[in-house]
């Protein structure tokens, strides 16, 4: 037995060693935690709530957009509605988790070169928070610079990395392209013909020895995934690419295997075998956004579809029956939260991570 499978780590948000800690056992677990985009509060419980009962440890989310969301979209300044939505969805998840009784790690996805000043932003407000609480508001942060020149990537990176970890954080950074569109970031180029899908090894080496030194990161590569969910055949996933990197990180500094923290963008209606085979190149973050986008709409639609009647009548015309209990929010959001707490039923089983929380009970 390793030390990272006794892992017991207090319930509630994640950071700094106990990030660390929990990243490794994972990798050494031989799971993956699957990271999920929330846009309010009725997502954010439905994952605490899918974790607690599939007994896993996951992560929570947010990209720009639904951050903005979670602040509301008519808030009058669209940029500090990314940084307080963003910081009220972290409150809530450290308030929320450790009652649930699972570890969660707190994130936020994408952030090209225009959106450095929001990553800037809430460090300022973790840095704050870390001065009065010992403990910074996320567990990490992503930094997609994947398409600016490499030295700006890698420079811009080891920047925010020093201010991130003198508060206990994490950076994630990306090398390659994720294929697809989500919220704006991302490239619409055909996955097949763009060689920028696919990470260079020796641009992870690069980025490696640039930021090792500097404090904790993880890495999304890109082997051919994409956001988003297209028809079958137009996604080539490559993890080879992801053991290639690793080998040559090894290699290099002769360290143990899987040196490499990555990430598995684009998760949604990836097939299992291709999961399996990134699980065991050292894959311990897989996002999954559109399928879960969809199991909420969808028993939602399923809903309204059946009681029709219910969302354009207080009363039923015919027969004076009032509908309030059928068009009450907490009756229909319930009903979506639902989809997503069976969808991501399916993720933890996939991904491995059921069973595995290394949360004190
Ligand atoms: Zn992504």
């Amino acid at each position: 037995m390793t030390v990272a499978s006794q892992l017991k780590l207090k319930p509630g948000v994640v950071t700094g060693q106990d990030y660390k800690a929990l990243v490794q056992a994972v990798k050494e677990g031989g799971y993956i935690l699957p990271a999920v985009n929330i846009v309010g509060t009725n997502g954010v419980n439905a994952v605490l709530e899918a974790a607690k009962k599939n007994n896993s440890d996951v992560i929570i989310q947010l990209s720009n957009g639904g951050a903005q969301f979670y602040a509301g979209k008519g808030f009058p300044d669209a940029f500090q509605a990314k940084v307080l939505g963003a910081i009220s969805a972290a409150l809530h998840v450290h308030l929320m988790a450790q009652h649930y009784g699972v570890c969660v790690v707190m994130h936020t996805d994408h952030a090209d070169k225009k959106l450095i000043p929001w990553v800037e932003a809430m460090i300022e407000h973790g840095e704050n928070h870390y001065q009065q609480t010992g403990f910074p508001l996320f567990s990490s942060h992503m930094l997609d610079l994947s398409a600016e020149p490499l030295d700006f990537n890698i420079s811009e990176s080891a920047r925010l990395l020093k201010r991130a970890a003198a508060i206990d954080m994490s950076i994630e950074i990306e090398l390659g392209i994720t294929g697809g569109e989500e919220d704006g970031v991302g490239s619409d180029d055909d996955a097949l013909d763009n060689p920028n899908l696919y990470t260079q090894p020796e641009d992870v080496l690069k980025a490696y020895d640039a930021l090792t030194p500097l404090g904790h990161f993880s890495v999304a590569a890109s082997f051919g995934n994409v956001h988003g969910v297209y028809a079958p055949g137009n996604v080539k996933l490559r993890p080879e690419i992801l053991k290639n990197s690793q080998a040559l990180v090894q290699q290099t500094h002769g360290t143990d295997p899987n040196p490499l923290n990555l990430v598995f963008h684009g998760g949604s209606g990836s097939e299992q075998a291709k999961i399996d085979e990134a699980m065991q190149y050292g894959v311990f973050k897989m996002n999954i956004d559109t399928d879960l986008q969809f199991a909420f709409a969808n028993k939602i639609g399923d809903f309204v579809k059946e009681n029709p009647k219910a969302f354009q009548h207080q009363i039923d015309p015919d027969t004076q029956a009032p509908y309030k209990k059928l068009y009450d929010p907490r009756k229909w959001l319930r009903i979506g939260e639902e989809g997503m707490i069976a969808r991501l039923d399916q993720a933890f089983k996939d991904l491995k991570s059921a069973g595995k929380s290394v949360a004190a009970q």
